[in-house]
């Protein structure tokens, strides 16, 4: 039984349907994807989805069941009787980092999924220095807003890699935006129809004011764990990963609960906030040995 299909998911459930399963996933959302269907948002990167197309038909193939829709709580896992569950979750975006104003922010997936549009003056603060904020960045550009994009660190966008900053870097110089490096956003606060928002450094002694229609905030995710953790109390190894036997590659075997019927593990996302390549990695180095 595997929640989530997301790239984390839904490697899981190839993997296990390869190995001859009967495989359930249950996914929240009305298609599979997780964020790769943001990620696929930006029409130079749609080939991002797939990764997720792919697994689908090879899912398809060995007869794993899908349900879409299904947002699921411990007892829908629960009632079906699995003998193992993979939670593959992934996270939420975490913007809650502010001293004051958390409430006044919108993030880098708000606006990359069209449901909240760019406003006039924008500052987008970043400090995960990843694809979400470049392409989030890269749509802000494009309608016409005039863009700051700050990062604490002393360069921008350090986890995309120099060869994919090219064309964010061909598409945005050309544009309104301005990329600041060193600064921390610290707090946002109302002013008119408008937004003041105080920057600060982590080098000290700084204090600095923008005055803004929009914040964006690219944070990173804060992992949608709350299923793993009301599993954790009836599953046999009380949702333990032994690393050592995930290491050499040997099934996960730890019995913490001799009452749990059912063995639990998490990968991807809803473990902590990382990439595609660690969610599929999780997945097939764990799922292989079931
Ligand atoms: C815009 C953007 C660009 C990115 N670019 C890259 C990149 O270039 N390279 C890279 O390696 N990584 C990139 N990433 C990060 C990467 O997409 C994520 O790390 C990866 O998707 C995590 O995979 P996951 O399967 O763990 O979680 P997710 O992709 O978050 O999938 C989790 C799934 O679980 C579902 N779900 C959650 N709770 C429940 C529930 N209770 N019941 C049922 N379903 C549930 C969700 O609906 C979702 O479909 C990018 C992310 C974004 C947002």
């Amino acid at each position: 039984m595997i929640v989530g299909a997301g790239p984390a998911g839904m490697e899981a459930a190839r993997v296990a349907g390869e190995r001859g399963h009967e495989v359930i996933v249950l996914e929240a959302a009305a298609q599979a994807g997780g964020q790769l269907l943001l990620t696929s948002q930006s029409p130079r990167r749609q080939e991002m989805i797939s990764i997720i197309d792919w697994r689908m038909a090879e899912c398809e193939r060995l007869g794993v069941e899908f349900r879409f829709n299904t947002w699921a709580e411990a007892a829908d896992v629960t009632t079906l009787k699995p003998d193992a569950v993979i939670i593959a979750t992934g996270g939420y975006p975490h913007t809650e980092i502010l001293e004051a104003g958390n409430e006044l922010v919108v993030s880098a997936w708000d606006i990359l999924s069209g449901d909240v549009k760019p406003k006039g003056k924008v500052l987008l603060f970043d400090d995960a220095g990843d694809h979400a904020a470049m392409q989030a960045a890269e749509v802000i550009a494009d309608s016409g807003a005039e863009l700051e994009v700050m990062t604490p660190d002393r360069a921008f966008a350090p986890e995309v890699m120099a060869m994919n900053l090219v064309p964010y870097m061909r598409a945005m110089q050309q544009k309104d935006v301005t990329f600041t490096v060193t600064f921390r956003l610290e707090s946002v606060q109302k002013e008119g129809d408008g937004l003041v928002a105080r920057v600060g450094s982590d080098y000290g002694g700084v204090e600095k004011y923008r005055h803004v229609d929009q914040v964006v905030i690219n944070h990173g995710t804060r992992p949608l764990d709350d299923i793993y953790f009301d599993l954790k109390g009836t599953s046999s190894n009380a949702g333990e990963v032994v690393y050592e036997d995930l290491i050499v590659g040997t099934p996960q075997t730890k019995v913490n609960n001799p009452d749990g019927a059912f063995q639990l593990f998490r990968i991807g996302d809803a473990v902590s906030s990382r990439n595609t390549h660690a969610a599929i990695y999780d997945a097939l180095r764990l799922v292989k040995d079931i």
